[in-house]
C-alpha cells in the first residue's frame, strides 16, 4: 500500500533498508509532499548518538546532521535532536497545529519509541514517519524497528548497491574488520565505514573475517 498523503486518523509508517539503501532520500520526498501541502505540519526528531557527517552524493560536500536532516540527495530539512534514551521529549515538542512527526536514525532510539509511535499516531492521531536500519552489523533487528514493522500501516523497504559485488540487492550493513576496534571501544565510525552488502557477499565476508566479539 502506498502511502497516503493525507492521514486523517493517525498512522504510523517505516522506511527501512540497510546502509546507503536511500531510506533518508525517500523519507525527505514525503516530508517535502506534506512541506507543500496546506495545513500540514512536519515534526523531525533524531537521536543525539545518531549525529554524524553525510557525504552529498553530487558535491562530494560532508554535511553535519546536528539539528538537520539531510539525504544524500542534499535535500536538508530543519529537525530538533533529542536524546536517545528519551524519546517522550517529542511531546514537549508538539505544536498546535502538528500533523506529522518524523523520526530519523530510529534505529538509536530506545525502546519506548514504540510507545510514544503508537500513543502519536492513535492518541494525538497524527502521521508518524519511522526511518532507521532494519538490521545491525549482525544481522539481527535493530532497536525498535522490528516492532516498529509489525505496528506500521506501511512499510517500505530499500535495497541499495552491494559494494562487493554491485549487485542492486544489497539488504545488510558490513564493518570492514579495521573498525572492529574502534566499534568496541565506542568510538563514533567514520560515515561511510559501514558498507552495503548482499545476502552472498555477506555471507563470504562473515566466513572470511568472523563477526566483531562486542
Ligand atoms: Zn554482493
Amino acid at each position: 500500500m502506498e502511502h497516503n498523503p493525507i492521514i486523517r486518523n493517525g498512522w504510523i509508517e517505516v522506511i527501512t533498508g540497510c546502509v546507503f539503501s536511500g531510506k533518508s532520500d525517500e523519507g525527505s520526498k514525503r516530508i517535502t509532499k506534506e512541506c507543500y501541502a496546506k495545513g500540514r505540519n512536519v515534526l523531525i526528531l533524531t537521536p543525539n548518538t545518531g549525529r554524524r557527517k553525510i557525504t552529498i552524493c553530487h558535491s562530494g560536500e560532508e554535511v553535519d546532521t546536528k539539528d538537520q536532516f539531510v539525504s544524500r540527495a542534499g535535500k536538508s530539512h530543519p529537525a530538533f535532536e533529542i536524546p536517545h534514551d528519551n524519546p517522550e521529549k517529542v511531546f514537549e515538542l508538539l505544536k498546535e497545529g502538528t500533523t506529522t512527526v518524523v523520526f530519523e536514525e530510529a534505529q538509536f532510539f530506545n525502546k519506548t519509541l514504540i510507545d510514544v509511535c503508537h500513543c502519536l499516531a492513535t492518541k494525538y492521531k497524527l502521521r508518524v514517519i519511522v526511518i532507521g536500519l532494519d538490521k545491525d552489523l549482525f544481522n539481527r533487528g535493530f532497536g525498535s524497528m522490528p516492532e516498529l514493522m509489525i505496528a506500521a500501516e506501511s512499510v517500505k523497504k530499500e535495497l541499495a548497491t552491494c559494494l562487493h559485488c554491485g549487485s542492486q540487492n544489497a539488504n545488510s550493513s558490513w564493518l570492514p574488520p579495521k573498525y572492529w576496534k574502534e566499534l568496541k571501544e565506542g568510538n563514533i565510525l567514520p560515515g561511510d565505514a559501514f558498507e552495503p552488502a548482499c545476502r552472498s557477499c555477506y555471507s563470504d565476508l562473515k566466513e572470511e573475517h568472523g563477526l566483531p566479539q562486542l
